[in-house]
């Protein structure tokens, strides 16, 4: 058995050093912007990583759930720990008090999230995907890919490529819910569930999250704390996707000036996507533009790239 998460006993959170490590605080971090569309479009076809038999053991089930995990209670998740605050769907951001700490509505930071880098780097949401192929045969540094469960299961090559190739891959949800928005219960499930995939599939437990839509407040937290988890957020964000609709939002121009206007500062997160053509295409580009020089998150914070390892 290769995880047995319900007797594991956690690690503390990995302490950090430089600019990344904040007192709470709202981040300077440019416009927010409205997002209304539903990135990425999922489906199940056909999972390719067997479901092993621990997780048959665990959870009595025999294949991959679809894009609505079931919630499999942990006894180590303690209820007690996590605030009251109330659910929200996107933008619907006056709901609950400042001090519930949202990133999406209030670009607000808490003292373990990160959200930059001593090094301008670009980081990778949303896959693996078919497309994820063509970045990883142009890259020539480390970066980190912050993948679906549901993604990981049908695409287990890739997985196993970024892996070999030294990339930094963190959790980014089973199926990229908007976390604020559902019951505990439901952001526990999408994170297990994503955690099972990576465990299966690669072989390691991820320290570093990233959540959809940035949709992090303290309700979130309490719960991807106790996973071990720590929040990857970000502070330069190209609206790749934006790419892929008749939208007025921004245009690969200018998302290559925003580049260069960023590269003078030397430092940050980038927020990309590797699950089309196009958002790899773009970001090709913009490695180009940026070169080498780069960081994955466990570079940037001198920080552990998972919290455990096993061996396959
Ligand atoms: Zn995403």
């Amino acid at each position: 058995m290769k995880i047995e998460i319900k007797r594991v006993s956690l690690p503390s959170i990995v302490v950090i050093s430089c600019a990344s490590r904040l007192v709470r605080g709202e981040a300077n971090l440019g416009d927010l912007k409205q997002i209304d569309f539903q990135f990425p479009k999922l489906e199940i076809a056909v999972t390719k990583t067997p479901f092993p038999e621990w997780l048959t053991a665990f959870t009595g089930l025999k294949e991959w759930p679809g894009l609505d995990p079931p919630y499999i209670p942990l006894d180590f998740i303690n209820f007690e720990d996590i605030p009251d605050y109330k659910l929200y769907d996107q933008n619907n951001c006056h709901v609950n008090p400042r001090d519930s700490c949202s990133f999406d509505c209030h670009h607000c930071v808490e003292h373990d999230d990160i959200y930059t880098c001593s090094k301008l780097s670009q980081t990778f949401d949303d896959g693996p995907s078919p497309s994820t192929t063509k970045l990883l045969d142009h890259l020539k540094h480390n970066t980190t890919f912050f993948n679906l469960g549901i993604n990981i299961v049908q695409n287990p090559d890739i997985y196993h490529r970024m892996q070999r190739e030294g990339h930094l891959i963190g959790s980014h949800t089973w199926s990229h819910a908007y976390l604020p928005s559902i019951s505990n219960e439901k952001i526990i499930a999408q994170i297990e569930w994503s955690i099972w995939a990576m465990n299966a599939t690669g072989n390691h437990t991820p320290k570093w999250f990233r959540p959809p839509y940035g949709g992090i407040d303290n309700r979130v937290r309490a719960i991807t704390r106790q996973f071990g988890l720590q929040a990857v957020l970000w502070d330069h964000d190209t609206f790749d996707w934006s790419l892929l609709l008749n939208s007025t939002l921004t245009t690969e121009e200018e998302i290559l000036k925003n580049v260069a206007t960023w590269k003078n500062s030397s430092t940050g997160l980038i927020l990309e996507h590797d699950s089309t053509e196009k958002t790899v295409d773009l970001a090709i580009k913009i490695n180009e533009l940026i070169g080498n020089n780069q960081s994955s998150v466990s570079q940037c914070v001198g920080g552990i790239d998972y919290i455990k390892e096993y061996l396959p």
